[in-house]
């Protein structure tokens, strides 16, 4: 088999929300996002297969992105996944964007010649996996806590929140009302996003991140993800020394190396990498590396899902591998309705990823990454 092209499809046309969203993480000064958007790849074949996997924002990307994938892979041997993973996504730096989705494709193509999900592939050590609500908007305590509770009811077994007020003891009272509201029923997690870049935002000091993780271990929070900036590799080691909770983070690490370095320098006790985010990133791949990586120093994984239009086919991918891994113990689900829907996350997907009554998600089981597109839906977008 030989691959005869590489396309991105994206929505040219805006899925509009039915309410702005504001994500706290570029608080105080939030560009509401009204809509949202999809964009991923296809991979074509000369024997009829086509792959598909995520993309980025295709608009974000340099304009020799899609030449250089082209380049690196029209006229080779799809099965060859593992060769384009170590000559263009094992932490050479010199790639102009994420290739991720492409890297992923790959695997979906593998997976449809041979008629299984993928995780066959890897080796199955789970069908299923707990799915944590991501929500990332700032409410008051009282509408987190409403809003727990009927995730809670839903089987839902796990929420995260948001640490973004300029006040740090109105985030606590957040937590603390949330734990008010569902007990031990729920599992509370927590973000920081201090990787994040929010030019008015009160960032944390060392002290600051410190006080809090004290406050949320004493809470019984699972993690604190991103309590201090990537690169602050001691101090988040400190804090991952002091507290029993864990310090959680990775979504914006570039590359296996990357992961390898904030693992055995004890920085986190979860890590959180995304198939898309990264550059080169890591896909399906690296994602597997990772685990295994984690794995090696007693470390769990707990990848992170990009949110938006093509969260569903991320999430999809994600799952196929997180069947074949067994240092995994959540999977990160985006959603906050009215804004963040199931329609507007997963509408490029056939059947949607849902969180069944029992809070777990299933590994979908079709040929591939296991999932098929709408192509009806994509249409109205193009
Ligand atoms: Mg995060």
């Amino acid at each position: 088999m030989k691959i005869t092209d590489v396309r991105i499809v994206y929505s040219r046309k805006p899925i509009v929300l039915a309410e702005p969203w504001r994500p706290a993480f570029w608080e105080p000064d939030v560009e509401p996002w009204k809509s949202t958007r999809f964009d991923f790849f296809e991979i074509l074949t000369d024997e009829d297969i086509k792959g598909i996997g995520p993309s980025l924002y295709f608009s974000s990307l340099s304009p020799t992105y899609l030449k250089f994938i082209k380049k690196a892979l029209i006229g080779s041997d799809p099965f060859y996944v593992a060769k384009f993973w170590e000559t263009y996504m094992s932490g050479r730096t010199d790639v102009p964007g994420s290739l991720g989705g492409v890297d992923t494709a790959l695997w979906d193509i593998v997976g449809k010649a041979l008629g299984v999900p993928v995780c066959r592939l890897f080796g199955v050590y789970r069908q299923k996996i707990p799915a944590y609500v991501a929500t990332a908007q700032l409410h008051s305590p009282d509408e987190h806590a409403k809003e727990a509770v009927y995730y809670r009811d839903n089987g839902v077994q796990a929420i995260k929140l948001r640490l973004h007020r300029p006040n740090h003891e109105d985030d606590l009272r957040v937590v603390e009302a949330v734990k008010d509201a569902v007990g031990d029923d729920m599992m509370i997690m927590v973000d920081a996003n201090q990787n994040n870049l929010a030019p008015n935002y009160n960032y944390w000091s060392r002290k600051t991140a410190m006080w809090m993780a004290r406050k949320l271990d004493a809470l019984d929070v699972f993690f604190l993800e991103d309590p201090l900036p990537l690169g602050d590799t001691a101090g988040l080691k400190q804090l991952a020394d002091a507290v029993d909770m864990a310090i959680s983070g990775g979504e914006h690490a570039r590359d296996i190396y990357h992961f390898r370095d904030l693992l055995f320098s004890g920085a986190f006790d979860t890590v959180q990498p995304d198939v898309i985010l990264g550059n080169p990133g890591l896909g399906m791949t690296g994602m597997r590396r990772v685990a295994e990586i984690a794995q090696s120093v007693g470390r769990l994984i707990i990848p992170h899902v990009y949110t938006g239009g093509v969260c569903g086919l991320a999430l999809a991918a994600t799952l196929q591998v997180l069947a074949s891994v067994k240092n995994c113990s959540y999977v990160e689900y985006p959603l906050e309705p009215p804004s963040l829907t199931v329609e507007n996350q997963h509408g490029l997907l056939k059947e949607p990823i849902l969180i069944e009554k029992d809070g777990y998600v299933r590994v979908p089981q079709l040929p591939g990454i296991g999932v098929e597109i709408n192509e009806e839906y994509i249409n109205e977008y193009l």
